[in-house]
């Protein structure tokens, strides 16, 4: 997760920035301080911080959107849900690959799982190995866990990245993937959106590649990974959506489709 991406945007755009230009910048993976915020009644899972309001993030300015404690965005409030409430993840030690790990996450999921834990990233500083999805540097069925939240559709051969989870994952093994993903639609995807300002105006992100759609499952399922999707809204109440601050989101539950066994 970045942070002051939206600084840059003029700059990426006129001048065509690759993602490996402005992603190395350490500066991006360090989140400025914030100003107090007053309690109130919102609540941060992760951090347990409470507050009247949470921060505006993100390219389009969501308001109420990033935790003033951890950092955290709603989506990971949801994965982090997920993954206490409906998962074995805060039960037991388990070899645990987080992709692109995000600071309000990373030191808990290392403190859950030890040595265990191995965070990967492309550019990042702060990861434990830096290496691309489509290609990990891991023997099969190293993991029994990946975590992967808006990476993919940073991948332009997204494919070959589903194949490389769907390898490193025991047989048992599960991964819970975050991607932007839009049910009304099938996937949003086109090879003529070749450059950061094309991209940014069809997917909202100068280095996305798609929005997923409908069809995600059958995606998934091409390359070896069953996809079940689940819903914020059906996880969540409307009491602990507006309490936590999560909007809608989704995830999708997969498992390597040679084993899978619900988790
Ligand atoms: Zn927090």
């Amino acid at each position: 997760m970045l942070h002051g991406l939206s600084r840059l945007i003029p700059a990426i755009t006129a001048h065509g920035l690759d993602e490996a230009a402005v992603y190395r910048r350490p500066a991006l993976y360090h989140r400025k301080r914030t100003g107090r915020v007053p309690a109130g009644p919102l609540l941060c899972p992760i951090c347990n911080g409470s507050a009247a309001r949470f921060l505006t993030f993100g390219l389009g300015g969501r308001r109420n959107a990033q935790c003033p404690h951890c950092g955290s965005l709603e989506r990971h409030r949801f994965l982090w849900l997920y993954l206490r409430e409906r998962t074995p993840f805060f039960r037991r030690r388990l070899r645990v690959l987080h992709t692109a790990p995000e600071e309000c996450l990373e030191p808990r999921l290392r403190g859950l799982h030890g040595r265990g834990y191995v965070s990967l990233d492309r550019f990042s500083p702060l990861a434990d190995v830096n290496a691309d999805l489509t290609d990990l540097p891991f023997p099969a069925g190293s993991f029994d866990v990946v975590l992967s939240s808006h990476v993919l559709e940073h991948v332009p051969d997204d494919r070959r990245a589903l194949r490389e989870i769907a390898r490193v994952l025991k047989p048992s093994g599960w991964a819970v993937l975050l991607f932007p993903y839009d049910p009304r639609q099938p996937t949003q995807e086109d090879p003529a959106m070749d450059t950061p300002s094309k991209r940014l105006e069809a997917y909202g992100h100068p280095y996305h590649y798609r929005i997923y759609g409908r069809d995600t499952a059958a995606r998934l399922s091409d390359e070896g990974l069953t996809g079940r999707c689940v819903d914020s809204r059906l996880l969540l109440t409307p009491h602990r959506r507006r309490r936590h601050r999560i909007n809608r989101n989704f995830l999708f539950l997969s498992h390597p489709s040679t084993g899978h066994t619900d988790p």
